[in-house]
């Protein structure tokens, strides 16, 4: 078994999966948020160009949904280990909640806003948000990385240098299909790192990993410890 302890320099990179546990749907799969809602209405900037209440109307409520759940036991482990780096393709903020620090968050969060005219990016707490607009005038936008939408380039860098150091990365609740954030844990093989799999189900990245451990996140990280 792959012991936390005996490693130095651990990397987790956490998906939908991970929040599963607190309530939170992931996005495939039954009971997936796009089975439910079409993106093209909800979370592309197309959309909110087109109609921005109505993404607001969608991010507030998502807003508020997020603002009832709780970190989970696999949060708070992965908290627990010192000097471990969080990447993470979560917006909700249960990481950060669960006292992770320094999270790397790819997809961005659904707790920042910016404005596109000042270029400000600012943390909201509130659910629903009070504000729509920034004191220029112009509509704040949810700082998440929507369908079409670009990685931020230092995120990216700042996740690539960390997996390109790491002896361990643990990759927990992710389906590996959203790209370019599902390469990261070929770079971690290719530079040689111990590379664990928790997720109950296999996937199509599952045959790269050295580990695979079927089985919720939490349960699988406690085994871990
Ligand atoms: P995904 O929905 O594609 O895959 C979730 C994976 O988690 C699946 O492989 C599933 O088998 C696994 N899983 C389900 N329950 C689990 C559990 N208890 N323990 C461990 N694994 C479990 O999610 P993804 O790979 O993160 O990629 C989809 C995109 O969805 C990402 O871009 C992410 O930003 C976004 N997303 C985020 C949230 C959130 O912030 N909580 C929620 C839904 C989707």
């Amino acid at each position: 078994m792959i012991r936390l302890n005996d490693f130095r320099r651990i990397v987790f990179f956490t998906g939908a999966g991970l929040s599963a546990e607190s309530g939170v749907p992931t996005y495939r799969g039954k009971g997936g948020l796009w089975e439910e809602y079409d993106y093209r209405e909800y979370a592309c900037q197309r959309a909110f160009d087109r109609d921005p209440g109505k993404v607001w109307d969608f991010h507030d409520e998502r807003r508020r949904f997020i603002a009832a759940r709780e970190p989970n036991d696999g949060h708070r482990i992965i908290a627990s280990v010192p000097g471990a780096t969080v990447i993470t393709q979560n917006i909700d903020g249960l990481h950060q909640r669960a006292g992770s620090a320094g999270v790397l968050e790819l997809h961005g969060s659904l707790w920042r806003v910016r404005c596109a005219r000042c270029g400000t990016v600012t943390e909201n707490p509130e659910a629903p948000i009070r504000s729509r607009r920034c004191a220029c005038g112009t509509w704040l936008r949810p700082d998440i990385v929507w369908f079409e939408d670009m990685l931020d380039v230092e995120t990216m860098r700042a996740a690539g240098d960390a997996i390109a150091r790491c002896d361990l990365l643990v990759s927990v609740g992710t389906s590996g299909v959203v790209y370019p954030a599902a390469d990261l844990p070929r770079l971690a093989l290719a530079r040689g790192a111990v590379a664990v799999e928790i997720n109950p189900e296999e996937t199509s990245l599952s045959p790269l990993y050295t580990h695979c451990l079927r089985g919720s996140a939490s349960e699988m990280l406690a085994r871990m410890l």
